[in-house]
């Protein structure tokens, strides 16, 4: 049996840890395949459980210092608590938090001793350059006879980690972070070590002046406070979840017996009946059944003003009634909620990688042993080189400055969290807007996209069309005309047929019974009332179905943005209605918007083609193609899409999805009770186009926060690498002490992380 399960990953401390564990789970037979996320420290892994199961899977990388964490609940739960359970949401948090209070004890405890250390050198070279006088010999003894201790604490405790990774290196042969920082501040006190015990053997041969225990408290330090820092706000981008979880309601009062109870909201069952009271959160989705209220709807959507909603509408889970009360028939529970799959989508997208991330993960891959090889190349040619001009003990000495400096400064760290990082943040700020994004690579290619697509009814009007002109060319009253029209729709999904159904509806006029019912698509119906056949829809039905009629008697309705439908025997035309639907007001705002982007927008609609040129008029459409079948949407964006134009298409998801399917990137609009939000890349949740703008925005910043994060990832290590190896040594005689390869190591991390934050507080 094939399985794919996301697990949570403990003890990932850098990007080359993901290639370590990918490339180890990878030749375990049974695994099919594997994508380790640094970010959100997840592995997504496929495999057959007949052959291994998750617990087995963690035992083979827990000797490299890695374990899974196995989830086991089932079903997802309602409860907040439950559900992060679930999701491994709030679980790793807590542990990511208590990793943080550890973390912080060790750092407080060395940050002391590198003040210490510091002062001591400062001294050290404020007195070389007579500017301060030489310290009294008795301190200054005392406080080097304390170096080595403070070195010993420091890199046997705090340093654990990276000694750990030198001992995974020569038992294993794998390599990461740790291994390069361990290897190269073992070094250094390895060094100074053999200095304090043999200095009267050594003395002949070098100088023994020199100790380097103060790197190795300094460099420790500083990376140590680095990684605090970096967890303490790599927790901070994952927020957004948790506060989607807490939207949820913990527990909802439901009718059972004829009586008012409260249960956990995880108990509430298909058919309950809910009651709502003023104030309180909506526990599960429904439909109301008695009563009415403002919801409001913003933390999960995104709009602002509350909407009113009546009996027969739907509500979903975790938004909030204000004043009114009511009850309602849960229809979603579990699982199945709007904000559930929300949730899970926003978790798998904080999960999924972005294209732009394969270059860093390889070079992250490939860089640890070649940061090895360099630094020891580096100190080859120290000795070799530098020697022959300096003497071997000052050689050593630089030798062993740059060997530690390279393994220092090269962590690939800040490589690593570029991506993931604003990917999380981006995909989270998203979802707080009602922006729901399917995965990195959808955003990713958004910020390319230079033609939006859009359907007319719904999206950029508001889809709620009414009945507004009767044109009767028939001998029946007019009531008698509409009403034969109305038993036609009646049978109709369509927004048109609503328009008539309703008007019908409201008059009190009589709606029929029609048989052998059939939608003629992208162009209306056919059906029999009373054994005759009729047709209703627009002019190209009536041309194509050859009934004799004048279509430039609709041109003076169809001028002003209105829509006909005709009616039709399969003789003639019995005449026509008009209906309209009203500009959504955003509309013309975005379209604007989007022209200020440099994006070009196209309406296509199944609509007759002077009404929609006339709404997109109205809205500043660039271009108009009208009368299009399904099939020719999809036509039409292949055509786009051959001259070398990046389509997004906007449409209502369910019957545009081919054409969602067909564009680079699909973006579904929907009201939040009607929408599936797995049939798009992108899914904006009671929206008009004005959140498409703010979709192409946010991917954009991300876009653009990604690559500055990558350009100083690398810019530090391209520049730091040659410095701290020396390379200018022989030019200028800069020589870069590890301390400051600890020093901007550390910064680099938290700067790119700190960078991604940023992303949070642009407004889109
Ligand atoms: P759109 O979503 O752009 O309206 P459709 O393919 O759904 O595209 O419909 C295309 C056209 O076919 C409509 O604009 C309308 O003129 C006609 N049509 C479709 N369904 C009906 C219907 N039930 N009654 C009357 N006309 C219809
Ligand atoms: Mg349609």
């Amino acid at each position: 049996m094939d399985n794919t399960t996301t697990f949570n990953i403990k003890g990932m401390h850098c990007a080359s840890c993901a290639s370590v564990i990918e490339k180890s789970l990878k030749k375990i037979d049974g695994v099919l395949s594997v994508a380790v996320n640094y970010g959100t420290e997840t592995a997504k892994i496929a495999f057959d459980s007949e052959k291994i199961d998750g617990s087995r899977l963690s035992k083979k990388i827990e000797p490299l210092g890695y374990s899974l964490a196995i989830r086991n609940a089932d079903s997802m739960g309602m409860n907040a608590d439950e559900h992060a359970a679930h999701l491994g949401v709030n679980q790793s948090k807590n542990e990511k938090l208590s990793e943080l209070r550890d973390m912080k004890t060790k750092v407080m405890s060395v940050i002391p001793l590198a003040i210490i250390s510091i002062f001591l050198m400062a001294w050290e070279g404020l007195s070389k350059l007579g500017i301060v006088g030489e310290m009294a010999p008795v301190i200054n003894g005392l406080f080097m006879a304390l170096l080595p201790l403070m070195a010993t604490y420091t890199l046997f405790v705090v340093g654990r980690p990276y000694l750990l990774g030198v001992y995974r290196f020569l038992r294993y042969g794998k390599a990461n972070m740790d291994t390069l920082i361990g290897i190269g501040t073992l070094a250094a006190f390895l060094y100074s070590f053999a200095i304090t015990a043999f200095a009267d053997t050594l003395r002949p041969f070098m100088n023994v002046q020199n100790t380097y225990y103060d790197v190795t408290i300094v460099v420790i330090a500083f990376i140590a406070l680095g990684k605090y820092l970096e967890a303490k706000s790599k927790v901070k981008t994952g927020d957004a979840i948790e506060k989607l979880l807490n939207l949820q309601a913990k527990t909802a009062l439901v009718i059972r017996d004829g009586k008012e109870i409260e249960i956990p909201v995880n108990d509430v069952k298909h058919g309950d009946i809910v009651i709502v009271k003023p104030g309180a959160k909506i526990p599960v989705d429904g439909m109301i059944t008695s009563g009415s209220s403002y919801i409001d709807e913003s933390m999960v959507t995104g709009e602002p003003m509350p909407a009113r909603k009546k009996e027969g509408d739907g509500i979903v889970a975790g938004t909030m009634n204000t004043s009114g009360s009511f009850t309602f028939k849960a229809t979603k529970v579990g699982s199945e909620t709007l904000l559930a799959q929300i949730i899970k989508m926003v978790e798998d997208a904080q999960g999924s990688k972005a294209p732009i991330q394969a270059m860093a993960d390889k070079i992250s891959a490939v860089f640890v042993p070649i940061v090895l090889v360099i630094a020891f190349l580096t100190l080859g040619t120290w000795l070799v080189v530098g020697a022959s001009y300096l003497g071997f003990s000052q050689a050593l000495s630089f030798g062993l400055v740059s060997f530690v400096g390279v393994l220092v400064i090269a962590c690939p760290c800040a490589l690593g969290l570029a991506t993931p990082t604003a990917i999380i943040v981006g995909v989270g700020k998203g979802a707080k807007e009602g922006i729901l994004i399917k995965d990195a690579a959808t955003l990713e290619k958004l910020h390319k996209v230079d033609t939006v697509i859009v359907d007319k009814t719904g999206t950029i009007t508001i889809g709620r069309p009414t009945l507004v002109d009767i044109q009767n060319l028939s001998d029946l009253p007019d009531n008698g005309l509409v009403s034969l029209l109305a038993s036609l729709e009646n049978k109709s999904e369509h927004p048109i047929a609503h328009a008539v159904v309703n008007y019908v509806q409201e008059k009190s006029l009589t709606i029929g019974e029609a048989s052998n019912f059939e939608g003629i698509q992208g162009k209306g119906l056919r059906g029999s009332i009373k054994g005759v056949e009729y047709f209703a829809g627009n002019a190209k039905l009536i041309k194509d179905l050859g009934i004799p009629f004048d279509p430039s008697k609709l041109d003076l309705f169809t001028a002003q943005g209105k829509t006909p439908v005709i009616l039709a025997t399969k003789e003639k035309v019995l005449g026509f209605v008009m209906v309209a639907d009203e500009i959504k007001s955003a509309s013309k705002q975005a379209v604007a918007d989007l022209h200020k982007l440099g994006i070009k927008v196209v309406m296509l609609t199944g609509d007759d083609e002077r009404a929609a040129r006339y709404i997109a008029s109205l809205v500043g459409i660039d271009d108009v193609v009208a009368h299009v079948l399904p099939q020719d949407k999809l036509a039409k964006i292949k055509e786009l899409q051959s001259q070398g134009k990046i389509v997004a298409m906007a449409g209502d998801g369910v019957n545009d999805a081919p054409a969602l399917a067909q564009a680079d990137i699909g973006i579904a609009m929907g009201t939040g009770t009607d929408v599936a939000i797995e049939s798009a890349g992108i899914t904006l949740l009671g929206g008009d186009i004005s959140k498409l703008v703010k979709a192409i925005k946010l991917s954009k910043i991300t876009m653009r926060g990604i690559k500055q994060n990558l350009f100083w990832a690398f810019i530090y290590n391209i520049i730091g690498i040659p410095l701290a190896a020396g390379a200018f040594y022989p030019l200028f005689g800069w020589l870069l002490n590890p301390i400051f390869a600890g020093l901007a190591m550390a910064f680099s991390s938290v700067s790119v992380v700190s960078n991604s934050l940023r992303i949070k507080t642009v407004r889109l």
